[in-house]
C-alpha cells in the first residue's frame, strides 16, 4: 500500500526525522489560507506546492512549483490542482490531483537520496545513500552504480553508528552535519522497521544552509500482509489513487493486478496465474491482468471475477486456468456457466481444467451450450485463446 508525500511525512516527523512543515490542502482558498498560517507562525517568505499523487518525478512534470508571494500560492494551487499530472510512473494518461501539500521552502544546499528497503538478493534490510539526491535513482544505478552506497542491516543490531557514519561520509556530507545525518539514518530506519514498509525513500534528502539535514520527499511502500497491525497507517489509504478494478477485487477477496494486454485470465493460485501469465506471452499475446480466485472460490466469487475482467474494455478474451484439487472442476464449471450467463459473455472463453471431477467439469460445460473453447494442456489453452482474440 502506498500513501502521500505528506502522510509520509507526517510518520517520519512521529519517528524523529526532520521535515520541513507544511499543511495538506484540498482547495486552492485552502492553500492560501495554509500559505498565511505558515507565513503567521514560522515567517515563511518562501513556499512550495507540492501535487500529491501516488507517484514520484511531479517536479519534472510541473507538480511541484516555488512560490514567492501569496499571489503565487494562489495561482500555482489553481494550476496543479484537478490537473492531470502526468509522470514518468504515471500511466500515460497521468493521476488526477486532488489534493495539495502548501510547504516551507528550503534553503537546500545539497540533494542527497537515502532509502530502506527490503533487498531480495541478500534476503537483508538495507539502507541505500546516495550523492546523486533529487535524480530519478534507476538511471543512477545504470550510469554510474558506484554512487550508490548501501548497508545491510542485522535485525539484531539495529543500525550502527559506523555503518550510518560511513553512508553519510560516502555521500559527501560535511563533517559538521554528519552526526545530523547519523541521527536521520537511525531513525529512518525505525520508522521503516516499526511501520512494516517495503520501502522508505527519501528522495532528496537535503542538507540546509543551517547545516541541518531534512528530509524533503517521502515515498512508502507498505506490506499489505501487515496492516492489520497498523490501522492508522490504513487510515491513509487514498481509494482515488488506487486502481478501481483492484479495489472491486479486494472486497471479493480476490487477488487481482491490471495489466496492459487484452486476454484476461481467471486461475487458482498464484503460481499458476503467473504461469498461466507467462504462456500467454510466450505465444505472442499479453494478458490483461493477474487474477487468483483462490482455493475456495464460490460461483458467485468466479461471476463478480468475470464481471471485474469484463469491465475492462481492452479484455478481447478470457482464459480459465484451473487446477482441482481442493476446489473442484465442477464446481468451477458451474460457476464459470453461470457468469458467461449472467454476464451475456460476448468475448471468447477458454477454459482448462485438470484435477478432482475433472470429467465432470467438461460436462457441464458441453451440456451449458455456451460457446466454450475446451483446452488440455496449458500450450493448447494459450494457442486457442491467441487465435481467437486475433
Ligand atoms: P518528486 O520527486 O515527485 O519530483 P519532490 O518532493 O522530490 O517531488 O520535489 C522535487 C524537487 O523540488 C526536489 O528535488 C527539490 O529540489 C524541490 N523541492 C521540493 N520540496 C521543496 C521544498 N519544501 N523547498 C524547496 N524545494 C523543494
Ligand atoms: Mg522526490
Amino acid at each position: 500500500m502506498k500513501i502521500h508525500e505528506y502522510q509520509g511525512k507526517e510518520l517520519l516527523k512521529q519517528f524523529g526525522m526532520t521535515v520541513p512543515r507544511g499543511i495538506p490542502c484540498f482547495s486552492v482558498d485552502e492553500a492560501v489560507k495554509a500559505a498565511e498560517e505558515l507565513s503567521k507562525t514560522l515567517g515563511t517568505k518562501v513556499w512550495v506546492v507540492k501535487a500529491q499523487i501516488h507517484a514520484g518525478g511531479r517536479g519534472k512534470g510541473g507538480g511541484v512549483k516555488v512560490a514567492k508571494s501569496l499571489d503565487e500560492v494562489r495561482q500555482y494551487a489553481s494550476q496543479i490542482l484537478g490537473m492531470q499530472l502526468i509522470t514518468h510512473q504515471t500511466s500515460a494518461t497521468g493521476q488526477k490531483v486532488r489534493r495539495l501539500l502548501i510547504e516551507e521552502g528550503a534553503d537546500i544546499r545539497q540533494e542527497y537520496y537515502l532509502a530502506v528497503l527490503t533487498d531480495r538478493a541478500t534476503q537483508k534490510v538495507a539502507i541505500m545513500a546516495s550523492s546523486e539526491g533529487g535524480m530519478d535513482i534507476e538511471e543512477v544505478a545504470h550510469a554510474t552504480p558506484e554512487k550508490i552506497l548501501k548497508e545491510f542491516i542485522d535485525p539484531l543490531v539495529g543500525v550502527t553508528d559506523q555503518q550510518a557514519l560511513h553512508l553519510a561520509r560516502g555521500i559527501g556530507v560535511p563533517e559538521a552535519s554528519q552526526s545530523d545525518a547519523v541521527q536521520q539514518i537511525k531513525h529512518l530506519y525505525t520508522c521503516y522497521m516499526e511501520t512494516d514498509a517495503s520501502l522508505a525513500e527519501i528522495n532528496p534528502l537535503i542538507l540546509e544552509g543551517n547545516g541541518k539535514i531534512k528530509a524533503l520527499d517521502a515515498k512508502f511502500n507498505f506490506d499489505p500482509n501487515a496492516l492489520f497491525r497498523h490501522p492508522d497507517i490504513v487510515a491513509y489509504r487514498d481509494l482515488d489513487e488506487e486502481d478501481a478494478a483492484e479495489i472491486e477485487a479486494s472486497k471479493f477477496d480476490l487477488a487481482y493486478i491490471s495489466l496492459d494486454g487484452n486476454i484476461g485470465c481467471l486461475v487458482n493460485g498464484a503460481g499458476l496465474a503467473m504461469a498461466t501469465m507467462d504462456t500467454i506471452k510466450l505465444f505472442g499475446a499479453e494478458p490483461a491482468n493477474f487474477l487468483d480466485v483462490g482455493g475456495g472460490a464460490t460461483t458467485e466469487k468466479v461471476t463478480e471475477a468475470f464481471k471485474i475482467m469484463l469491465k475492462n474494455p481492452a479484455v478481447k478474451g478470457i482464459l480459465v486456468n484451473i487446477f482441482g484439487g481442493i476446489m473442484k472442476c465442477d464446481t468451477i464449471a458451474n460457476g464459470v456457466v453461470t457468469a458467461a450467463r449472467e454476464t451475456h459473455l460476448s468475448v471468447p472463453l477458454v477454459v482448462r481444467m485438470k484435477g478432482t471431477n475433472e470429467d465432470l467439469g467438461k460436462q457441464i460445460l458441453k451440456d451449458s451450450g455456451l460457446p466454450i473453447i475446451s483446452a488440455d494442456t496449458m500450450a493448447e489453452a494459450a494457442t486457442k485463446i491467441v487465435a481467437a482474440v486475433r
